[in-house]
């Protein structure tokens, strides 16, 4: 771990995680075409060098570098590294915050999974995990980069009393809890943040704070984090006009433990993958809908009755719901361990059914 500026080791800090993404990316002609580029270029320790005259006078960093990855190419074994990272520095005294820079891309996944495998955690331990990341490279002109961590710094540092403990996310001026981030647009600056829950930095209104707070109360037992290998396979399927039944077909000789079916307006499916949906459910493939139009809640036996054991995402997106059913079959494969089973449905609910904020 490196420290920006140094300071004795007993000294109370915020940890910065480096993952890479964009506000770590640098343009060969940042002028002529800053969107042409490399995503996970610079250090986070580098990053928060150019930042520090800024920084306000009295926080403390540590940074650690994580990864350095264009954050599409994100792994289920970066997210374990990254929970286990997170949970150590949580129940460390010295560590009053985390700050984490990360690639936009996938940066809606990650939410979902600090929030269901950290999210209790940080209630307990009071602190704050702050997500942030960029849409524009660390050298192109007027690079958000800086501004969104330093902004993310201030909110991971500010006092619990103006603002729960918590998995959040800053981007753009603005902060949303950590799950409801996704990013919506290919190039705009506020991308992760467009439709979503938010209001500006240190501006707290009182009824978005009631809504983190019914959030924080329905979430009180984080889920396991699958370990690195263990992770189960699942797949995220759209439906769309001329799908075929080979698309899922060809699946159920593989090992994949689940679909998410993106599926269209409420969920639905092309009549095409009805009967190999059903195969794929009776072989043991773990099913859950959710809707390809990227807003609206998926309810369950809307618009026909589901097949018993067929999960309704709830507000969760593709990304998220993929995310959250692999965190349920893996809680489920524990508690089956232990003698005391839950389902796969009954994990997954905890996290579709949490308040949501709007
Ligand atoms: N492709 C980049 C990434 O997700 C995009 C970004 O960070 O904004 O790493």
């Amino acid at each position: 771990m490196s420290s920006i500026p140094s300071f004795p080791e007993n000294t109370p800090h915020i940890l910065v995680l480096g993952m890479g993404g964009t506000i770590a990316g640098l343009a060969p002609n940042p002028e002529e075409n800053p969107l042409q580029y490399q995503a996970g270029q610079v250090a986070v320790d580098s990053l928060l060098s150019q930042v520090q005259s800024a920084i306000p006078q009295g926080i403390k960093l540590v940074s650690h570098q994580l990864a350095n990855i264009n954050s599409r190419n994100l792994m289920d074994s970066h997210l374990t590294e990254m929970g286990l990272a997170v949970r150590e520095a949580l129940a460390d005294p010295l560590v009053k915050g985390l700050v984490i820079t990360h690639g936009t891309d996938t940066i809606e996944e990650t939410g979902l999974f600090l929030q269901a495998t950290c999210g209790n955690l940080a209630q307990t331990c009071t602190k704050r995990v702050i997500l942030t990341g960029a849409m524009l490279p660390s050298n192109a002109p007027g690079a958000d980069g800086p501004q969104n961590l330093l902004d993310a710094l201030r909110w991971a540092s500010m006092a619990i009393e103006n603002c729960p403990a918590g998995i959040y996310a800053v981007m753009d001026g603005r902060v949303c809890m950590a799950m409801d981030l996704a990013k919506r647009h290919a190039t705009a600056l506020n991308a992760p943040l467009q439709n979503s829950p938010s209001s500006p930095v240190g501006l707290i209104n009182l009824s978005w704070l009631s809504g983190v707070k019914a959030v924080q109360a329905a979430w009180n037992a984080d889920l396991p984090i699958p370990p690195v290998g263990e992770w189960p396979w699942v797949e995220v399927l759209t439906s769309h006009a001329g799908a075929r039944p080979e698309t899922v077909i060809q699946w159920l000789a593989s090992n994949v433990q689940g679909f998410v079916i993106a599926g269209s307006g409420h969920g639905g499916f092309h009549d095409a993958w009805a009967a190999p949906l059903e195969r794929a459910m009776a072989q043991g493939i773990a099913l859950v809908r959710t809707t390809r139009t990227g807003a609206g809640a998926t309810l369950a036996n809307i618009p026909e009755v589901d097949a018993v054991g067929c999960r309704a995402s709830g507000p969760l997106t593709a990304p998220r719901a993929r995310i959250a059913l692999q965190l349920a079959l893996y809680a489920a494969k524990q508690t089956n361990l232990a003698g005391k089973p839950l389902t796969w449905q009954d994990f997954f609910a905890r996290i579709a059914d949490l308040p949501e904020i709007r």
